[in-house]
């Protein structure tokens, strides 16, 4: 029971022509839906009527959305939100666009935090019965589907416990400042059975430092990293590995400034995989394996 996975990330774009461009032709989700000055978007492989929703008005993250295992959830997930003292609203069926009854919370950290149980769903482009493994048309790098995203707050800590306390995530990697310490500098957390649903690192509140979406593998990478030369998209780092989460990894931006990566591999999580601890001085390594240090711009630009 409780939150499953990452349902859909809600951003901020300036310029919906060029995202729109960035997101269908670059990234290859297919578009679902316009409406009210949202445009909705999934992954070939996502059966859910969305996973991103653009909305015009400059960069960032508007919400981030969980979807629940059953209606139940949301009443009990919204009583031990109250408790914790978060600022929840109500959200009635189709309020958020194809999403029923949903519970809005506002983080210590300014986050918006939406559960929702149900979404109308459109299907795969495989489909269900003797499914190809992929479908024809794909534009771009043609991902399957979104994975997770990292935001920063002012107080990490508090973050890590509003999910690990509140929402049930169990954390897969964490940074403490040296070792013995039970401060939480950063931490990658998961519902799902992938290295993680959400992230956090220290930064300024209610900020977005990127969302990413699931390759196959590093050759599958070494083509999207080809796309993004091929249409101009600038590449912030890689393709490299990550030392959390062994996954492989590509960030590049949107023309909005959103940053986005494309991330492959990775271990798998169970309910009793054991937290990996990294101490601060080796956090470089931590987030990118064969350089060894963390540039400037990856730690100081979000959006
Ligand atoms: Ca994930
Ligand atoms: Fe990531």
């Amino acid at each position: 029971m409780g939150v499953m996975r990452l349902g859909y990330v809600h951003v901020r774009v300036s310029d919906m022509g060029a995202a729109q461009h960035h997101y269908q032709e670059v990234l290859g989700l297919q578009r679902t839906d316009q409406r009210d000055g949202k445009v909705f978007f999934k992954g070939w492989d996502e059966w859910d009527h969305h996973s991103v929703v653009l909305e015009e008005g400059g960069a960032g993250l508007v919400k981030m959305a969980f979807k629940v295992e059953r209606e139940e959830d949301l009443e009990e997930l919204e009583t031990r939100m109250a408790k914790f003292g978060v600022q929840l609203t109500r959200r009635h069926r189709n309020e958020e666009h194809a999403i029923g009854d949903a519970i809005e919370a506002t983080l210590p950290s300014g986050h918006q935090v939406l559960l929702y149980h149900e979404a109308e769903v459109l299907g795969t482009s495989t489909g269900l019965l003797n499914p190809d493994p992929w479908p024809d048309g794909l534009l771009g790098i043609g991902v399957p589907r979104i994975d997770h995203l990292l935001v920063t707050a002012e107080d990490p800590h508090l973050f890590t416990r509003f999910f690990t306390e509140v929402l049930d995530f169990k954390i897969s990697e964490k940074v403490v400042p040296e070792l013995g310490s039970d401060q939480v500098l950063a931490s990658w957390m998961f519902r799902s059975n992938t290295p993680h649903d959400i992230a956090v690192i220290p930064g300024p509140d209610a900020k977005l430092h990127h969302f990413a979406f699931y390759l196959e593998d590093w050759s599958s990478l070494l083509k999207a990293a080809d796309v993004m030369s091929k249409t101009r998209t600038p590449i912030d780092v890689g393709p490299t590995r990550h030392g959390i989460t062994r996954g492989e990894t590509i960030y590049f931006f949107d023309p909005s400034g959103n940053r986005n990566e494309v991330f492959a591999g990775g271990y798998i999580t169970y309910p009793d995989f054991p937290c990996i601890t990294w101490t601060a001085d080796q956090l470089g390594t931590g987030v990118f394996y064969h350089n060894r240090e963390l540039n400037e711009a990856f730690t100081s630009v979000v959006s």
